[in-house]
């Protein structure tokens, strides 16, 4: 019995690695976000659905779990790269007491490396990614590991820096990073990345505060090395001699 779970990348079909195609291939049965479903619709036609609302993913892993014992061979789709704040993790703990089903996670291209590649080079050196999300884990912790990153200088990619009804954890996270960086720190936002209408900004740690974002934008705080070249956020990587 096989699983598959597969990262997608940031947008349609030409973002997938060709792994996960020949694995999509390979599938008659997939499951996933109907928004992600859709993206990869001409890789997925003929296949059965299983799709479900945005919020109901301990029931969409479990239904591919009974559909893999039922003898399809099926793929849970993700966003990006399926351990990222995806499901891999979720459809291991799911499928704990059924060894018969082999699971393979298949890798894609976060959106950490999709919206850096959009902005320049903001993550050429050590970096951080934290989700804004407090439904799972506790704003306290989110916090604290805010803090960690600053203490390191890392630069930050933050995913899930809004939703409809937090509004406000961008300002403060940024408040978090401006009591030990500069506001004239480099920042970008980068949204709908490899999608239809993918748009960027580039913008300072002190404008970023009062930007609004939205649950479909990636944003990434550079550190105290960061800087603009050419139009384009880079942190060098601090080769000598240029
Ligand atoms: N597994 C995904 C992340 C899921 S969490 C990955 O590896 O990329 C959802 C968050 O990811 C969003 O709120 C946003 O911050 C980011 N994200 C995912 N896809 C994106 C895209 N195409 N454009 C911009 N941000 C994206």
């Amino acid at each position: 019995m096989k699983l598959y779970c597969i990262g997608i990348g940031p947008g349609g079909a030409g973002q997938m690695t060709n792994r996960a195609v020949r694995a999509l291939a390979d599938c008659d049965c997939v499951a996933g976000y109907g928004l992600y479903l859709d993206l990869i619709a001409e890789l997925i036609e003929g296949k059965e659905r299983i799709q479900t609302g945005m919020t109901r993913e301990v029931d969409r892993c479990t239904a591919a779990r009974d559909a893999a014992k039922a003898g399809h061979t099926v793929a849970v789709v993700s966003s990006g790269d399926a351990g990222v704040y995806g499901m891999a993790g979720l459809l291991f703990e799911v499928c704990a007491d059924d060894p018969e089903i082999e699971i393979e996670v298949i890798p894609g291209i976060t959106a950490a490396c999709s919206g850096g590649a959009v902005l320049g080079a903001p993550l050429t050196n050590d970096f951080a990614c934290i989700s804004l999300s407090d439904l799972l884990t506790p704003w306290e912790v989110i916090e604290q590991r805010l803090r960690g990153a600053a203490q390191g200088d890392f630069c930050i990619a933050l995913y899930n820096p809004a939703s409809k009804k937090r509004t406000d954890h961008l300002r403060r996270a940024c408040d978090i990073r401006l009591e030990t960086l500069s506001p004239e720190t480099v920042c970008g936002t980068v949204r709908n990345i490899g999608r239809e209408g993918e748009s960027y900004t580039l913008t300072t740690l002190g404008a970023l505060r009062d930007t609004a974002v939205d649950m479909l934008t990636t944003v990434f705080i550079g550190n105290s090395r960061t800087r603009v070249i050419g139009g384009r956020m880079v942190t060098p990587r601090g080769y000598r001699g240029v």
